[in-house]
């Protein structure tokens, strides 16, 4: 036989899009030789929970031993709050985990996953990698079409994947017209809420989604520890879903998917009611002031319910973010994500949004000195 281990990867993965990841800090200095602010993760620019890093600490020595499997501290809690049973409550490693787990329990090749354009692309992955086939609904105004999306559900349509807010456009629904959509979702179809940015939303109710999980059996709410606690690093987040479905994530997901310290720092971030609404806060004035600052500029920045701004620049986005790289300002074109045209900048601190401004403002007279400033 001469087969080889390439001839085992199955088409399906072949074709799949590598994730790129925003650059570095530490490498863009060092090969820049710059001080450098990062905008382009969607980072919590005013780091951990304080609260959080006591609690990670306390249980650091204690890493030699496995971390509890089953999460039941912080399952416990996080089913208590949210007025659900222990079964209904998931512990994954970031949310990242629970949207891959999801599709690889729901789909195989026959089905079809169901996103829009425009929206975090491990939804599309989640959905390829299963086999399944990926079906993408355009979008309108830069948000979801849900009516649209609604539309597109079929006979083979076994999970869909929805992000309110969405990244990287910075828009939401209403609870209004999430529940309408979900009227049109058949309950043999798993709608993904992917809650990942909710805190930052000052204009839509936090409360919608877990009003509308009572009456349905088929929605399946994702949030992270990644962004308002600020815990990116430590990757955990959770899934609020009926316990059938999170039972068959058990048995696909590793052992101890999360370590000690990222399980004691979720459940001491829970509590840190000050982090979580300083961030909330500094959040809305310095994303104010950004969109303000681009609009002043010329730009159209969508209006954004999350911790980021998506505008765009023109045909050379990419150019215009090299040009704001070397001037220590690193943000996200968004080709890969399906906007060749666009960019999106994280909401930083005062200082670096100040930052931020000030390098956009010279990079964009410098292009107009050279005749080639981006189409806006
Ligand atoms: N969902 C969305 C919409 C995101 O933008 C992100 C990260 O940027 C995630 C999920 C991933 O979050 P986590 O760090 O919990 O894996």
């Amino acid at each position: 036989m001469t087969r080889t281990i390439e001839d085992l990867i199955p088409d399906y993965l072949r074709g799949l899009p590598v994730y790129v990841p925003g650059k570095p800090i530490e490498e863009v200095e060092r090969e820049l030789k710059i001080h450098a602010v990062k905008l382009a993760s969607n980072e919590n620019p005013l780091g951990p929970s304080p609260m959080a890093m006591v609690a990670a600490r306390a249980v650091l020595g204690e890493s030699n031993r496995y971390p509890d499997g089953g999460t039941q501290l912080l399952r416990q809690t996080l089913a208590e709050r949210r007025g659900v049973s222990l079964d209904e409550i998931f512990i994954g490693l970031g949310s990242s985990e629970i949207i891959d787990l999801a599709a690889r329990v729901l789909l195989r090749a026959g089905l079809q996953g169901l996103t829009s354009h425009g929206t975090y692309a491990p939804f599309s992955v989640a959905i390829r990698a299963s086999g399944a086939e990926l079906v993408l609904v355009p979008q309108k105004n830069f948000a979801f079409d849900l009516k649209a999306m609604a539309k597109a559900i079929t006979p083979k349509t076994g999970v869909i994947y929805l992000a309110n807010p969405n990244n990287p456009t910075g828009s939401a629904f209403t609870g209004k017209e999430f529940n309408e959509f979900l009227e049109a979702v058949p309950d043999g179809v798993l709608v993904v809420l992917d809650e990942a940015y909710i805190h930052y939303a000052t204009s839509t109710s936090l409360r919608d989604s877990v009003e509308a999980y009572p009456k349905r059996k088929n929605l399946l709410i994702l949030r992270t520890f990644s962004k308002v606690y600020g815990l990116a690093g430590l990757r955990i987040g959770y899934a609020i879903g009926r316990p059938e479905l999170l039972a068959a994530m058990n048995k696909l997901r590793t052992p101890f998917n999360t370590s000690g310290v990222a399980q004691a720092a979720a459940l001491a971030a829970l509590d840190d009611k000050e982090h979580v609404k300083r961030c909330i806060e500094t959040n809305a004035t310095e994303r104010k002031r950004l969109s303000e600052g681009l609009a002043k500029m010329g730009f159209r920045p969508v209006p954004s319910e999350a911790n980021f701004i998506f505008i765009e620049v023109g045909p050379d986005a990419k150019g215009l973010c090299e040009d704001l790289l070397h001037a220590g300002v690193i943000v996200r074109p968004l080709g890969w994500m399906g906007f060749p045209e666009a960019m999106r900048i994280s909401v930083g601190t005062a200082e670096e949004n100040e930052k931020c401004l000030a390098a956009m403002a010279r990079v964009i007279l410098k292009r107009t000195g050279e005749g080639q400033l981006a189409a806006r």
